[in-house]
């Protein structure tokens, strides 16, 4: 079932925690997901983790189980500066104290489930849904604070975070915005999307702007989801459906209307192993003959164009779909730590090194190498915690 097997070195050492000792009590648990929002305004603030750090105080060495030669890249981790939440809390989608998960967010707890999990950096991002902000020019001012206390994080400890800069797209002037401001003085590893802002999916051609912009910038996109539009309040919390409907959504629109072959320098990822795109892609040529689809040929074309992340997805039943949809080369670890506790990290740390669709190549590949790959930057700032 594994494919891809072809062609990359397997030159590195064994992930320093993928021994039988971390390997025992693997229960073959996966990570939960996001924990469950309702779909009302401040429920709202739940899902997705915003914001970035700011406390520069805490030092702490950048050394540790993580192990900068070996472990783990996570290409799906939240934060959530002090500067974010004052800023939620003033808007009125956070309280004053508490406050969900993802609204408790501390650089030492992060390096320190960083180390436990054997992650040796983490790119940063905010997931910011619409429903945090009331106008267009709101989205924008929380999405630089975000971004610019991501960055911050990222300079003050180069070789254990990275930034995926939030991009609102409420509508494609203040994407565009964001995007040129972000790379041309904060220089993220890549950005992150949701996967859709208001009514508006990815893929949609009023966004044309925006793609344009992340084409010429050759960027590696997170595809990021919330609840869905207009969904109203049910027995099953978003996060266990909703959200991977809302990924499926966004990745069904960039194929059927071309979008990946339009803007064919952009990369990109789908949180939480695609949603459902692996399971359901057929689906898209059956709908043609109903008018909206592609036929088999470009959908198996489109589906080698994404990457997935491990993000709450990995398992005996859902592994095998992803290594025969993407391939072993295209699934990256992620977390989604905030948005779960640490113990939910190392859960899904345990059930990847359990898998038994993976032997030793993928999981290497899905731990580290995959992600050097597809950001070749981070290998010399991990080189200089070696
Ligand atoms: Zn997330």
């Amino acid at each position: 079932m594994a494919e891809d097997n072809g062609g990359r070195a397997e030159n590195e050492a064994p992930l320093a925690d993928d021994e039988p000792s971390a390997r025992a009590g693997a229960a073959g648990k996966t990570d939960p997901g996001h924990p469950g929002r309702r779909p009302s305004r401040r429920a709202a603030v739940g899902a997705a983790a915003v914001g970035v750090f700011a406390a520069p105080g805490v030092a702490r060495a950048a050394t540790g189980a993580s192990g900068a030669a070996t472990g783990r890249i996570d290409v799906h981790h939240h934060a959530m500066t002090p500067q974010v939440r004052a800023w939620l809390v003033a808007h009125g989608q956070l309280p004053p104290v508490g406050g969900p998960l993802f609204a408790t967010w501390s650089l030492e707890a992060t390096l320190d489930t960083m180390d436990r999990a054997g992650i040796a950096l983490a790119l940063l991002s905010a997931a910011i849904p619409a429903e945090f902000t009331a106008t267009p020019a709101l989205a924008a001012e929380l999405a630089r604070l975000a971004n610019d206390g991501h960055a911050d994080l990222v300079r003050s400890h180069p070789n254990r975070f990275g930034l995926l800069a939030y991009i609102p797209h409420s509508t494609a002037d203040i994407a565009v915005a964001e995007i040129r401001r972000v790379y041309d003085t904060l220089h993220p590893d890549g950005v992150l999307l949701m996967a859709h802002d208001g009514l508006t999916y990815l893929g949609d051609p009023t966004l044309a702007p925006m793609m344009a912009e992340l084409n010429a910038r050759d960027a590696v996109v997170l595809v990021h989801p919330y609840n869905l539009p207009a969904s109203v309040p049910s027995a099953v919390p978003p996060f266990v459906a909703d959200f991977l409907a809302d990924t499926t959504r966004a990745a069904v629109q960039l194929i059927v209307r071309g979008e990946l072959d339009r803007y064919p320098r952009i990369r990109w990822i789908l949180a939480h192993g695609g949603g459902y795109l692996p399971y359901q892609a057929a689906r898209l040529s059956l709908g043609r003959a109903l008018g909206y689809g592609v036929d088999a040929g470009a959908v198996r074309a489109a589906l080698r164009r994404f990457y997935v992340d491990t993000a709450g997805p990995m398992s005996p039943y859902s592994t095998p779909t992803l290594l025969a949809t993407v391939g072993t080369e295209h699934i990256l670890y992620g977390s989604d730590y905030n948005a779960v506790p640490a113990d939910s990290v190392l859960a899904g740390r345990d059930a990847l090194l359990a898998d038994p669709a993976l032997d030793a190549s993928a999981r290497r590949r899905v731990a580290r190498d995959n992600a050097l790959a597809l950001f070749p930057a981070l290998a010399p700032r991990l080189a200089a915690r070696s």
